[in-house]
């Protein structure tokens, strides 16, 4: 094609473009469907397909006439052309050159222009390219924030050096109106089209910059709002499946109310809260949750700053221990005095009070007595069988099911900080501990160390030192030393028949009826079927059977009450007791006991109380063995051994030949075997008993004996005397053999004891021959109840010794 003869004009057929601009070097996709379009384009197709492009200047207008047209415009080849089936037509349009038009012209169905090429050929500026530059960084920026920019697009347009060309490559990718594109069009300098369209493309920038940033926003909350809503259906299918959650939350809050209010030490609340935070954060039915839940549930249902008011009125307190107890004025007075002296100190860093005596002497309910009369709560602990540590400082949390020690364990049932906790049966404790419970305990008895007790399981210091402990036990050497030392000992030995009666009469009964359902007047126990019962029912230094067997009688009564009806009276009499309780258990000793060669009488000191035990001997032909049987410690067998070697060697003394073991066995046996017996008390007793089977002289009956033998024939003192002074007159003994260092020890034994009874204080063992033995050799009985042991019969040696 020449461009010369466009000066004067070229003659194209027009193609109005609705609502598109055009720059040269555009290949666009057309769409032509109206006819005067499409005849334009098939008018050029029959040419040399060369179009004149013009934008309308009112879009909307279906049939623009030449003056509602642009007047400069582009010409295009028609690269392609496809005729759809309404007859409209799809073109593909290469844009060449901008052309302004110099006149219309009617042809028959189409439009027709005359046009001018505007064509220049663009010289090189230099001076031009700080603005082709600014422009094309521009475009860049662009092309990177839309899109719909393919990256390509900035390639392609760095490729090309000259500005106007630049230009109209850049142009048709702003989305510009039809006039403002026109604009650019038209502006034919290129240094004035750069920086129209860097203008243009800068305000664009700005726009899509801020889109991008409100997207972004957008996004954003969109993003949170959906995220928020994921975890909420997240949640609430956890919490379904666990069934849980929900409640954890509530109970977690729960908690940490709780704790805020409770008025625990810092270190406490600290400690809590720490606690449940990590509860929280673990899985709600994991082990460890669990085992945090139990730790705060102990932790919080400790009597937090709940102390109950002190009374320390000594006459009310009398009154409470009278109003509880019969009898027992020394260990009364005793605790009066404690409490007296608690009132003069306020914070009282003495001794802990112990009450040691046989069982159901009243040493729990004493104790009980005090908490009611300082009003306090009452806890008791017992401690029987305990031997590991942990049972009084807990376990360690590592497990599920670890707990607190019995300590604090009591201090959660008594309620408050400062109860009168009962520490029952101390001496059961160490007897087979594994671990160290007495040292625990120790500390726990201290006052300078229990104000800051540590529990294993709760990890705390806990104060203790508001706390009244008092300890029980059954015998007093067994307490371990150094715990015995911290303690003042309250001795409760037992009670007589008499005072037991009191007892019965005034406490057991009132108390026994009322668990019954009966009225005084349903049941008639007078007073010499109780001592009755007392005899030969029981045999016991407390009143434990007693309370037992009279319980049983209650039963009867109600038996009786129900089948007869509320008038009845359940009478018990000396005759019918038996009905109702049995045979007898224990009969009247008195009675049974007779002279016999080879068996004394001695008083043993047990956990229940004191005892009377009855040794035997027997001599056998053997060759010198000593067989001892009857459940013995080891302490009584050297006893036994020590009493044969003082026999031995006072042979001649005693008339014996002076080699009479080599020729017979000796048996110790110490009936009623289940009772476990030791201690050396029993030397004497059985040194005598050993005496009158050699010798064949019989134990005076009615005599017993107490005391630890040496080798040289010494007594030496014993303990439990009270003890075993009550056994010994509940067994109806009234000559009671005893180590004269015990003589100190009478004044603390009952009145009514020392009145009814003889007490020899002997020094040796030739003085308590001189006291049991008869002085003459026994003569069997027919029918009688003296035996005389086997090896006397038997002619030998020893029994010429004897003649
Ligand atoms: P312990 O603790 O010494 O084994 P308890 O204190 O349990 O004995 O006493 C056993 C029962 O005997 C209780 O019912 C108690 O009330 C009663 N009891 C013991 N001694 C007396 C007493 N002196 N006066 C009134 N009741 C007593």
């Amino acid at each position: 094609m020449n461009k010369n003869e466009t000066i004067n004009g070229d003659t194209l057929p027009v193609l109005p473009l609705r609502d598109m601009v055009v720059f040269p070097g555009m290949v666009v996709p057309v769409l032509v469907g109206r006819p005067r379009s499409v005849r334009a384009v098939e008018e050029a197709m029959r040419g040399d397909r060369r179009l004149l492009l013009l934008a309308q200047k009112a879009q909307g207008k279906e049939d623009p006439q030449p003056g509602e047209l642009y007047d400069l415009g582009v010409e295009a080849e028609v690269l392609q052309s496809v005729r759809l089936p309404d007859n409209a037509l799809r073109v593909l349009l290469e844009a060449k050159e901008r052309r302004r038009v110099l006149s219309f012209s009617k042809a028959s169905s189409w439009m027709e222009s005359k046009s001018l090429s505007l064509a220049l050929t663009e010289p090189a500026a230099p001076a031009l390219e700080p603005a082709t530059g600014a422009l094309l960084r521009l475009f860049e920026e662009f092309v990177r924030l839309n899109p719909r920019m393919a990256p390509e697009a900035y390639q392609n347009a760095s490729s090309v050096a000259e500005p106007g060309r630049l230009a109209d490559l850049i142009a048709p990718h702003l989305s510009l109106k039809v006039p403002e594109r026109q604009k650019l069009l038209e502006t034919l300098d290129p240094a004035q089209r750069v920086a129209a369209l860097s203008a243009a493309l800068a305000t664009e920038n700005q726009l899509l910059n801020l889109q991008r940033q409100l997207q972004g926003k957008v996004r954003k909350r969109i993003e949170k709002g959906q995220r928020e809503a994921f975890l909420h259906e997240q949640m609430k299918t956890i919490q379904q499946e666990l069934g849980q959650r929900g409640e954890d939350l509530n109970e977690a809050r729960e908690l940490r109310q709780r704790i805020e209010k409770l008025a625990m030490p810092k270190e406490a609340k600290e400690k809590a809260l720490k606690e449940l935070t990590r509860m929280e954060r673990s899985q709600p039915m994991s082990a460890e949750s669990t085992v945090i839940r139990s730790y705060l549930d102990v932790l919080l249902s400790l009597p937090w700053g709940k102390h109950t008011k002190d009374r320390l009125d000594l006459k009310n307190a009398a009154k409470i221990l009278e109003e509880d107890h019969a009898g027992l004025e020394k260990p009364k007075g005793r605790v009066l005095e404690h409490l007296a002296v608690r009132k003069l100190v306020d914070q009282l860093k003495g001794p802990i009070l112990c009450f040691v005596g046989p069982p159901g002497v009243g040493k729990t309910s004493l104790a009980r007595s005090i908490a009611r009369a300082m009003g306090r709560k009452f806890e008791r602990i017992s401690l029987g069988g305990v031997r590991d540590e942990a049972e009084i400082r807990g376990h360690r949390r590592t497990y599920i099911g670890s707990m607190p020690g019995r300590l604090i364990q009591g201090l959660r049932r008594a309620g408050s900080f400062n109860p009168v906790i009962l520490l029952d049966e101390i001496d059961k404790m160490s007897t087979d501990f594994r671990g160290d419970p007495a040292s625990a305990l120790l500390e726990v008895l201290d006052p300078e160390q229990n104000n800051a007790f540590s529990d294993h399981y709760l990890d705390l210091a806990i104060d203790l030192s508001q706390v009244l402990f008092i300890t029980t036990a059954n015998l007093l050497y067994e307490i371990p030393g150094p715990l015995r030392d911290r303690m003042e000992v309250i001795e409760l030995p037992g009670y007589l028949d008499d005072e037991k009666i009191a007892i019965a009469q005034r406490f057991l009964l009132p108390k026994l009826l009322k668990a019954h359902g009966l009225k005084a007047s349903q049941l008639d126990l007078d007073e010499g079927v109780l001592r009755q019962v007392i005899r030969e029912y029981t045999r016991e230094a407390g009143v434990r059977e007693l309370e037992r067997q009279m319980a049983t009688l209650c039963r009867k009564a109600a038996k009786h009450v129900v089948d007869k009806g509320a008038k009845a009276v359940f009478k018990v009499t000396l005759e019918n007791l038996s009905v109702s309780l049995g045979i007898p258990k224990f009969q009247k000793d008195e009675t049974e006991r007779e002279e016999q060669v080879g068996v004394a009488n001695g008083l043993a000191w047990t956990g229940a109380g004191g005892e009377v035990l009855s040794i035997e001997v027997t001599l056998m032909p053997g060759k010198g063995a000593l067989v001892l049987t009857g459940t013995l410690g080891d302490v009584m067998k050297e006893s036994a051994q020590a009493a044969l070697s003082w026999v031995r060697s006072h042979a001649a003394s005693l008339g014996l030949s002076k080699d009479f073991y080599t020729r017979q066995d000796i048996h110790i046996h110490l009936p009623e075997g289940a009772t476990p017996k030791d201690g050396p008390s029993a030397g004497i007793a059985m040194a005598t008993a050993l005496a009158s089977a050699l010798t064949g002289r019989a134990v005076k009956r009615d005599v017993a004996m107490t005391g630890e033998i040496t080798l040289r024939g010494n007594v030496l003192p014993i303990g439990g005397l009270k003890e075993k002074s009550l056994a010994a007159h509940r067994s109806g003994i009234h000559t009671l053999i005893i180590p004269r260092k015990n003589r100190k020890d009478l004044d603390e034994i009952a009145e009514t004891v020392r009145k009814d009874a003889k007490f020899h204080l002997v020094s040796s063992i030739e003085q308590v021959l001189e006291l049991a033995l008869e002085k003459k050799k026994a003569t069997p009985k027919k029918g009688g109840r003296v035996e005389v042991p086997a090896a006397l019969k038997w002619t030998g040696d020893a029994t010429q010794a004897w003649a």
